[in-house]
């Protein structure tokens, strides 16, 4: 276990990702009933921007520093309504007009529950759990625990609401992380089908990825929901199987609203994030092609 996010938080990668997540838990806040997040992989939950590791690779520069920091071009009204809520935390994380902090996933989660919602943050890595349970103090809608964060997914589901959602978000170190993600996926619709699940990906060669969707679709029919809605952003066309070209994520059972939403904002964020002129986005449902069998 070598990957910390300190390295990457707040990249283009960070940025469209708690994005979606902050659409997805809004959505779920347009009804009463309490719901609940579990979060598989929660990192440290929050990172100085002006460490060594986040210095060291200025990754943040070209993500939330495109849309937060001094040299932020505006974004047009429309978009800005759209992601007030992730602004605002940002903007909670900072004192004014500074950007040193990045919230990650389970302090995002966390400003956005109300009272009677609950998150479970689990994080594996001994030095990140106790920064993520410092972060959470003695919050009494969080609890966090540190096992695999696929057991975790098994011994959550279903949620006692039956409302809520899940984010598998893996540090891809190891060979076969989409293949867990699938299995995963496929155990987590057994217990609860009605979540919402957001399985993150990086898009380094995209010949993997394309086997991964083709795997997710044919869960999602057999487990007879709707196709899962994917939303890549490509930093540049992915001809370099060595570099990160870009990052996905597949939402399964997305709110109706999330489509339209996230082409409007990675429309606006494309300019801002691209590496080059080529950059560009996809938010379409997943065909629900059945997975190809080599016999
Ligand atoms: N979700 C976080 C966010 O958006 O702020 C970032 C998570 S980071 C990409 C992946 C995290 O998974 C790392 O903190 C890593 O230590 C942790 N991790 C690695 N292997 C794990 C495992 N088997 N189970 C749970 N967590 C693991």
């Amino acid at each position: 276990m070598n990957y910390r996010h300190a390295f990457h938080a707040g990249n283009f990668a960070d940025v469209v990702k708690h994005i979606v997540l902050m659409l997805c838990i809004e959505y779920l806040k347009k009804k009463p009933a309490p719901f609940a997040v579990l979060d598989t992989h929660a990192g440290a939950g929050r990172y100085r921007l002006d460490a060594s590791e986040a210095t060291r690779t200025g990754e943040w520069r070209d993500g939330i520093g495109r849309i937060c920091g001094p040299d932020a071009t505006e974004l047009p009204a429309e978009i800005t309504r759209l992601i007030a809520p992730y602004l605002d935390i940002i903007r909670a994380e900072n004192s004014r007009g500074d950007l040193r902090n990045y919230p990650g996933s389970p302090v995002i989660v966390q400003s956005l529950l109300r009272a009677g919602d609950r998150l479970t943050a689990n994080e594996l890595h001994p030095d990140d759990f106790k920064l993520l349970k410092a972060v959470m103090k003695d919050d009494k809608s969080v609890r966090t625990t540190s096992m695999d964060g696929y057991t975790a997914l098994k011994a959550n589901l279903p949620p006692k609401e039956r409302r809520g959602l899940v984010i598998v978000d893996p540090p891809f170190e190891e060979p076969g992380e989409l293949i867990r993600l699938t299995d995963g996926l496929s155990e987590a619709l057994k217990r609860f089908a009605t979540g919402t699940m957001l399985l993150w990906y990086p898009i380094k060669d995209p010949k993997p990825v394309l086997r991964f969707k083709k795997a997710v679709a044919a869960v999602t029919t057999t487990a007879k929901i709707d196709p899962a809605l994917e939303v890549e952003f490509y930093l540049r066309p992915p001809r370099n199987p060595t570099l990160l070209n870009g990052a996905g994520l597949l939402v399964i059972n997305p709110p109706y609203t999330l489509a339209a939403d996230m082409a409007a904002i990675l429309t606006a964020l494309v300019p801002r994030l691209g590496a080059s002129p080529d950059a560009e986005f996809s938010v379409a449902p997943l065909a629900s092609v059945p997975l190809e069998r080599k016999k």
